[in-house]
């Protein structure tokens, strides 16, 4: 888990089970639950090894291998590669309603998540859109699947989070 303080609202997985939060992201969340959304989506990249499969489709078997086996002098050679790997419309879907199990799973308010997409939609008419939707475009089908699959949901009971949200974002400056 890294954070890096980075004005722009991006947060991504890169090969190796790294997820990388920039701070502006944090900031733009108005909760910890906001934030949780995007978060599942990308420990799902992790969790279902989509980076590898965007490796062998963009970058080829060796870099694969050598990520797999951990051989970082190849792919620490390769990191900007890596981390503007794209995945496929697929692997976006599978991240989106995974990830959307694991928040309701956790007991975590899932309509966060797009309340996030919402904001960041908003913020972003007639501008350049945040990286993250721009790699993650908030597409009316993509908001009415996510809806439907939170209707679908266990309604298992949905804690706050336990977290000073104001007190984290004030750590992180501006
Ligand atoms: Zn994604």
């Amino acid at each position: 888990w890294h954070v890096v303080r980075d004005p722009t609202l991006n947060a991504f997985a890169i090969p190796g089970g790294i997820v990388v939060v920039h701070s502006g992201l944090m900031l733009a969340a108005d909760g910890a639950d906001e934030l949780a959304g995007v978060i599942a989506h990308e420990i799902e990249h992790v969790e279902q090894r989509h980076s590898l499969r965007a490796m062998l489709r963009e970058a080829g078997l060796r870099l694969a291998v050598a990520a797999v086996i951990g051989d970082f002098g190849i792919a620490g050679s390769a990191a900007g590669q890596l981390s503007s790997l794209s995945f496929s419309r697929d692997s976006e879907r599978e991240a989106d309603e995974l990830g959307l199990q694991r928040l309701a799973r956790a007991g975590i308010d899932p309509d966060g998540m797009l309340r996030l997409f919402a904001k960041l939609d908003a913020e972003s008419k007639g501008q350049a859109p945040p990286a993250w939707l721009a790699s993650h475009p908030t597409t009316p089908e993509r908001i009415a699947r996510l809806r439907e699959r939170i209707g679908q949901l266990p309604s298992t009971p949905r804690r706050p989070l336990a977290i000073d949200w104001p007190a984290v974002q004030s750590s992180l400056g501006s």
